[in-house]
């Protein structure tokens, strides 16, 4: 297994400058990070590998696949779920790899969703673009998605030459067909105001934004801490989407929390906020896929009696 990378970008950097727990904790390595490495012994338990129809393309779920447009981002996040690829050259998309990719798209009618993923879809531009440009014109696709980082790791990049091309293809059809922007934050202080001007410019773009988080230990696994991220970016005119429980992947042992802690900060969020404001908290059972944890709201809620969609039994 390949150890990935330090990696940050200055805008980050200036942050842990700054002193910024939050910040400094996802994206410099720790001592941590190697030594609970024994308990997890995984480094795919999504098996995204064999969900893997065509190189980058993951078809998990009948209706939507997720593409993997490269395994390269801004920055490198210490809790990464791919781990095992972000950094490397090996998720690199050559022409026929967009060939297959798209063929694969077409021929498959069930699928109505393409989520573009990474590696970040910002961080390579042209790539994106060019699959951008294929995905539009296949009619079986009513839904794009953007799973991005970009707007917290390089805030700069979205008012340069650099995306200025694949925005405006963005832009000129976002009014037309849905394009949602999944933005991953985990903490308020990543909604500098450089990102909260990025959040702005996309939805002058017309594209639908909306956040996905992972808990994380020492990171923001505390009810003040996400009250604040969930109301800032919900004022900005993004809307929660999802909260993930950080994946079982080896090398994440530091990251993850209790599971009753986070039910418990879930289930008083859910009392406390709009509820558009409070994401659904998932966690991605190894191998089945995106699985709501019950908040505390009914007795007799057994989280061993965890099920996933097909109704087999699932241990969490
Ligand atoms: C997360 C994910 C999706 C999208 O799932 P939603 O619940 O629709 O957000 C699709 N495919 C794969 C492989 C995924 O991991
Ligand atoms: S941006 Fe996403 S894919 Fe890239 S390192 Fe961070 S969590 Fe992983």
């Amino acid at each position: 297994m390949s150890a990935m990378k330090e990696k940050v970008t200055p805008h980050l950097r200036s942050l842990i400058q700054d002193g910024n727990e939050a910040i400094t904790s996802q994206f410099l390595a720790s001592t941590a990070d190697s030594e609970g490495k024994s308990i997890f012994t995984t480094d795919d338990p999504l098996q995204e590998e064999e969900h893997t129809a065509v190189k980058g393309l993951v078809h998990k779920y009948g209706n939507r696949v997720l593409w993997k447009v490269s395994y390269r981002c801004a920055a490198h996040c210490r809790f990464c779920t791919r781990l095992r690829q972000i950094g490397t050259a090996d998720g690199d998309l050559g022409l026929e790899d967009i060939d297959r990719g798209i063929d694969y798209i077409s021929e498959h009618s069930e699928i109505n969703e393409v989520i573009l993923s990474g590696g970040d879809p910002f961080f390579t531009p042209n790539e994106t673009e060019k699959i951008f440009d294929r995905l539009i014109e296949i009619p079986s696709v009513s839904v794009i998605r953007i799973g991005t980082r970009m707007p917290v790791h390089l805030p700069s990049a979205f008012s340069k030459n650099f995306l200025s091309g694949l925005l405006g293809k963005i832009g000129s059809v976002a009014f037309q067909r849905p394009i949602y922007v999944l933005i991953h934050v985990n903490h308020v202080d990543e909604v500098t105001k450089e990102v909260r001007s990025v959040i702005e410019q996309l939805r002058r773009l017309g594209v639908i934004l909306l956040s996905q988080t992972v808990f994380l230990k020492g990171v923001n696994d505390s009810e003040r801490n996400l009250k604040n991220l969930f109301e800032t970016l919900y004022r900005l005119g993004m809307v929660p989407y999802y909260i993930f429980r950080c994946d079982y992947v080896s090398g994440l042992e530091r990251f993850v929390c209790d599971i009753r802690d986070e039910r418990r900060i879930m289930t008083n969020l859910r009392r406390e906020l709009s509820g558009l404001a409070v994401p659904t908290y998932v966690v991605d059972v190894p191998g089945r896929g995106k699985i709501p944890v019950p908040l505390e709201f009914w007795s007799g809620v057994d989280l061993s009696g965890c099920m996933d969609f097909d109704g087999q039994r699932v241990l969490i």
